[in-house]
């Protein structure tokens, strides 16, 4: 990404607000995670604030469980509302990392005309740019054990017994979503949206383009590095 118009913006503010951007599979929780602790800015992943919302049983809780238990989606402005009023604690004052949301054009007017109300600002979307032969290898490997929830990588963190839990020695399973077709049907459906998403924030000059190709620690490395030199 070209950074010369932005630098000096980029070095006055020392906002960590983050966006993360990429197809499943890219390692954006895995990145979100280690960056969070390395910055202790909190790691907001829209599918946890949703859940927790619901055990809450907030008002807002309450509307997302009826569309849950209905297995509808719940909608933008709800996601948008309770993404903005997490990111409004005093936690997330020095910065955050937002992952998962937004997912298309129209979310993400949405939520920086929300955020403006709160004289919030994103300082950075990272978008997390990640062949499919990549992805597809990193999710089919992927194997949950159905009793304990420990996740396994046939390749990366293999159990010791072929496909047997090494905690409780349940057989392991394949999630139906890390199934290869399926995960070619989730990364034509991200696709689609995923242009206007990054067009907008390119116009709006604070896109920075990581490759989610690279191992973890790579990428976390080259991250760190690249925030020391010109701020997030
Ligand atoms: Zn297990």
């Amino acid at each position: 990404m070209p950074e010369s118009n932005n630098s000096k913006k980029g070095k006055k503010s020392n906002g960590m607000r983050l966006v993360l951007l990429g197809p499943p599979g890219a390692g954006k929780g895995t990145q979100a995670e280690v960056l969070s602790a390395e910055y202790e800015i909190p790691h907001i992943s829209t599918g946890d604030i949703l859940r927790e919302a619901v055990r809450e049983e907030t008002e807002i809780g309450k509307e997302v469980n009826s569309f849950m238990e209905r297995g509808e989606l719940v909608p933008d402005n709800i996601v948008t509302e309770i993404v903005v009023n997490r990111v409004a604690k005093p936690d997330a004052s020095r910065g955050f990392i937002l992952d998962g949301y937004p997912r298309n054009k129209g979310q993400a007017e949405s939520l920086d005309k929300a955020l403006e109300g709160k004289k919030i600002r994103i300082d950075r979307v990272l978008y997390f740019k990640t062949s499919q032969s990549v992805i597809i290898k990193r999710l089919s490997g992927r194997r949950v054990c159905p009793k304990c929830n420990s996740i396994y990588h046939l390749k990366n963190n293999p159990p010791k017994k072929d496909e047997i839990c090494d905690r409780c020695a349940s057989k392991l399973l394949q999630r139906k979503d890390d199934k290869e077709d399926t995960v070619k049907k989730r990364l034509a459906v991200y696709k689609e949206a995923e242009e206007g998403l990054l067009g907008y924030y390119k116009t709006k000059n604070i896109l920075k383009e990581v490759s989610g190709d690279l191992s973890a620690e790579k990428l976390f490395r080259s991250l760190k590095a690249s925030f020391k030199k010109e701020g997030p």
